[in-house]
């Protein structure tokens, strides 16, 4: 289980988040909702060791504490970030962007069982094992960037925005392919703006405003609340 405790980031003066403290099990699909400059990318840098936090806060991971961990070791110790530019190379293959991805020492012994289970994920990747990256689509990009994160074997993924700039159909392509995700057993941290179908696949979820919890409840309540429907799902 992923356990973050009073976490807080400050950017010089301006604090961008503050004590937030989340949960999420493996097993688990958990959404953060946040207008923009909530401070949920910076949330995720900072669980991810990309960001510098404040003494005081804590990141734990399986009851191991790895705040101001260095990113690499965060990898090694089983959290995979997907970030919103995709972080993908463009001149690489598929195949290879997903084998740079089992570069951790904890996925290294485990790299073709780990490929076999990312291309079953995403049988599109199979097919297109040998295309450049920049020629693929964005929502084949994206399935590229969360193939070359699970083939890190994490239990916990994280993903910033994945539905950013896809069409509605690549979009629902995109949240059936993470429920298939959470199947397997890891846990899956959502930042999005796509309440709805973040909502309609996430068991519980988090809503982060102005750098704090303002909400945190099951995705059902959630989808029922005035001020998410208000706010995220475009009522009233
Ligand atoms: P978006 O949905 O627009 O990506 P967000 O909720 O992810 O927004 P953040 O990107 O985390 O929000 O930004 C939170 C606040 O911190 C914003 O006010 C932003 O301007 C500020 N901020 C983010 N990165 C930096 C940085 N490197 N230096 C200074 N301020 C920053």
């Amino acid at each position: 289980m992923l356990e973050t405790r009073n976490l807080s980031v400050f950017y010089g003066r301006h604090r961008a988040v503050e004590d937030v403290s989340v949960t999420v099990s493996k097993g688990e699909v958990v959404v953060m909702l946040g207008a923009n400059c909530a401070g949920k990318s910076t949330f995720l840098r900072a669980v991810s060791g990309l960001t510098p936090v404040m003494t005081g806060g804590s990141v734990v991971l399986d009851g191991r504490d790895i705040t101001h961990h260095p990113p690499h070791a965060v990898v090694e110790a089983g959290i995979a970030l997907v970030p919103e530019d995709r972080g993908v190379f463009g001149d690489l293959t598929a195949h290879e962007n997903l084998i740079l991805g089992a570069h951790p020492r904890r996925a290294r012994p485990h790299q073709a069982q780990n490929l076999d289970r990312v291309l079953s994920l995403f049988p599109k990747l199979a097919e297109r094992r040998k295309q450049v990256v920049r020629t693929m689509s964005g929502g084949e990009q994206q399935m590229v960037a969360i193939g070359r994160a699970m083939m890190s074997a994490p239990s916990i993924l994280m993903l910033d925005e994945p539905s950013l700039g896809l069409s509605p159909l690549l979009c629902s392509e995109l949240f059936r392919a993470l429920a298939r995700v959470k199947e397997t057993g890891v846990g899956i941290l959502l930042v999005e703006q796509n309440a709805k179908q973040s909502l309609a696949i996430a068991d519980r979820g988090y809503l982060l405003d102005n750098g704090h919890i303002a909400a945190a409840d099951s995705a059902e309540a959630l989808s029922r609340d005035e001020k998410v429907k208000r706010a995220y799902l475009g009522a009233g």
